[in-house]
């Protein structure tokens, strides 16, 4: 449920509210918008009428939440959510490219890397040191040592870091290095790990799981908030159908979904939506042309040596055109490259 309090209601009018809530048992979730505050209400619906809000000063009306996700849906927030890292915003006028390789290599291989998309206009640096593999025996990544690195080359290049975080229990070793937890797609139903990130003060992108619909990332989305972290960015990276052509089949569906059925900022990747990095430039410009609010591009200095993902890495000079290729497109959907 949500109480939509009057344009102008007072700050006492809130509290009253507020405090009738928590002491009829409900978790309180407050919005406040330029307009107006919105109190969101999640707990047993049959004590409502025993309170009476409506007839409180200040309160507008209730209106009921009809999806299963609340904290996460449009109804509960009718403005799009802005997640604010350092002095970049995702969700708002700007694009965000955040690249880099798919995993922290070596020193070396990461700071080339680093340097190279921040020359091209990315904004973030992407790179995995915790590696979540299909095979047992494939490179799992360099762990604390590849967080180190990241964090010299955000030290370098003044791009903020995203990496991916696999277990509860690294959750605060990777929090103190990065400035986005990243959540895979194979995590993405791991809800000991959302709950987890969700005590974190750090922004979490949620990648979409292979086999997950709309409506369940959303609902993993919703676990990330109720813990109490709002800063949640959705990453469509494809989903497993029969096609096997490609890794993956890019839904780009979903991007104008989620932005009707929810306030949170989406982000595609096409590297892992395609598996091909012939396909990842024309997947981009197809995503920002349906709404993204930015992209997550795998990118290599040397594609044919990497240790993992190299057929999806765009070589730094693909990345460029890339780039300017989005440049143009940016303004025709009313954004701007950050
Ligand atoms: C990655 O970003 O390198 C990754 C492992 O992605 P996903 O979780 O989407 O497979
Ligand atoms: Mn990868």
């Amino acid at each position: 449920m949500i109480v939509v309090m009057n344009h102008g209601a007072k700050q006492e009018e809130i509290q009253r509210v507020i405090d009738r809530l928590t002491g009829a048992g409900f978790q309180i979730h407050l919005s406040e918008g330029v307009e107006r505050t919105i109190i969101g209400a999640i707990g047993d619906k049959t004590r409502l009428s025993q309170l009476a809000l409506e007839a409180m000063p200040g309160v507008d009306k209730l209106v009921p939440i009809l999806q299963q996700f609340k904290l996460a849906g449009r109804e509960f927030k009718e403005q799009g959510t802005v997640v604010k890292v350092g002095n970049i915003s995702i969700g708002g006028e700007q694009l965000h490219v955040m690249a880099g390789p798919c995993a922290v290599e070596s020193r070396g291989q990461l700071l080339e890397v680093a340097h190279e998309v921040k020359e091209a206009g990315a904004t973030l640096l992407r790179g995995g040191a915790f590696k979540p593999r299909t095979s047992p025996y494939a490179f799992q990544g360099l762990e604390e040592e590849g967080l180190k690195i990241l964090a010299e080359a955000r030290e370098q290049t003044g791009l903020p870091i995203v990496t991916e975080v696999v277990d509860p229990r690294t959750v605060e070793l990777v929090a103190n290095y990065t400035d986005i937890l990243q959540i895979g797609a194979r995590n993405m139903q791991n809800f000991f790990l959302l709950k987890e990130v969700a005590k974190a003060d750090k922004p979490v992108l949620l990648k979409r799981g292979p086999s997950a619909t709309i409506e369940e990332w959303l609902m993993a989305a919703e676990y990330i908030m109720a813990g109490g972290n709002y800063n949640v960015i959705l990453c469509e990276r494809g989903i497993r159908t029969y096609e096997t052509y490609t890794r993956n089949t890019l839904d780009l569906n979903a991007v104008p979904a989620v932005k009707n059925l929810s306030h949170l900022p989406v982000i595609v990747d096409p590297s892992h939506g395609t598996g091909k990095w012939k396909l990842v430039a024309p997947m981009a410009r197809a995503a920002i042309a349906a709404g993204a609010d930015g992209l997550m591009v795998e990118v290599h200095c040397s594609p044919a040596e990497a240790m993992s993902d190299g057929p999806q890495s765009l070589t730094p000079e693909n990345f460029r055109v890339l780039m300017q290729e989005i440049r143009q497109i940016a303004p025709v959907m009313g954004r701007k490259l950050g």
